[in-house]
């Protein structure tokens, strides 16, 4: 099984201790060591390199395999970038991307040779911060058009809260689509939460002097120069996958 390591930049003290051991993986940057896009390692040379980091500073998030394939395009929330598109990905060659997870049902709903990924804590809010939409509400809208295909619990890519460089230890704003608020309090107290539909958006905001910082994905904030990843963290997320009733009748 192959494996990422997460490091928490407030920990590291950039030792470099635990870069000989994963040394394809891992490289310093901004004095802390972090990984390198789109790379993985062994589980046991990931473990070791966990063991030896004198702060406590790694953790790793192991990669399972895919556990199944659907022979049918998966049509989920965008742009590109999002953990629903690298999700459907793991499970199908063909992917869509929609602006919304609504729309992604509605697509399906509409079109028997497609499924539907969507996130079981969806959730959307109005410019009031209040709940405008939400998986139950879809799960229901569809009752009798969509049925529930597969049910199955899966790690994220690995997020980060990023911050603008030019931004000191006070953050005033932070960016966060709204299944990722708790990461946003978590990080960046006491900061005003602004919503957006979809992570690669937070980072984009604060990559555009919107917002002080965001949620984002690892691989989507490192993009911007402008950012600087100052935590990261490996969540896992519940999926789901519709398809059209009576598909096969
Ligand atoms: S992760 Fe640990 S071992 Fe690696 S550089 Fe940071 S403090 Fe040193």
């Amino acid at each position: 099984m192959d494996a990422r390591l997460i490091i928490d930049r407030d920990r590291c003290a950039g030792t470099g201790v635990c870069l000989p051991i994963a040394s394809r993986h891992l490289q310093l940057a901004d004095s802390a060591a972090r990984a390198v896009d789109g790379t993985t390692i062994g589980i046991e040379q990931a473990r070791a390199a966990a063991a030896c980091c004198p702060n406590e500073a790694i953790t790793v998030c192991e990669q399972p395999p895919a556990v199944f394939r659907v022979d049918a395009p998966i049509v989920t929330l965008g742009p590109s970038g999002t953990d629903a598109q690298a999700e459907a990905y793991k499970h199908s060659g063909q992917v869509r991307l929609v602006d919304s997870f609504p729309d992604a049902m509605r697509a399906a709903a509409e079109n028997p040779g497609l499924r539907a990924l969507v996130a079981a804590g969806y959730l959307a809010l109005d410019a009031e911060v209040c709940m405008a939409d939400s998986w139950v509400d879809q799960h229901f809208t569809y009752t009798g058009v969509l049925q529930l295909e597969r049910c199955w619990e899966s790690p994220t890519k690995p997020m980060c809260m990023a911050v603008r460089r030019d931004i000191g230890r006070s953050i005033a704003t932070v960016a966060t689509h709204p299944a990722t608020r708790v990461f946003a309090a978590r990080y960046a107290p006491g900061a005003r939460q602004v919503s957006v539909q979809a992570k690669p958006l937070a980072a984009q905001a604060a990559a555009h002097a919107e917002v002080d910082a965001c949620i984002a994905s690892v691989d989507i904030a490192a993009r911007y120069p402008q950012l600087e990843i100052r935590a990261e963290f490996a969540p896992t997320m519940v999926w789901l996958l519709y398809v059209k009733v009576g598909r096969d009748g």
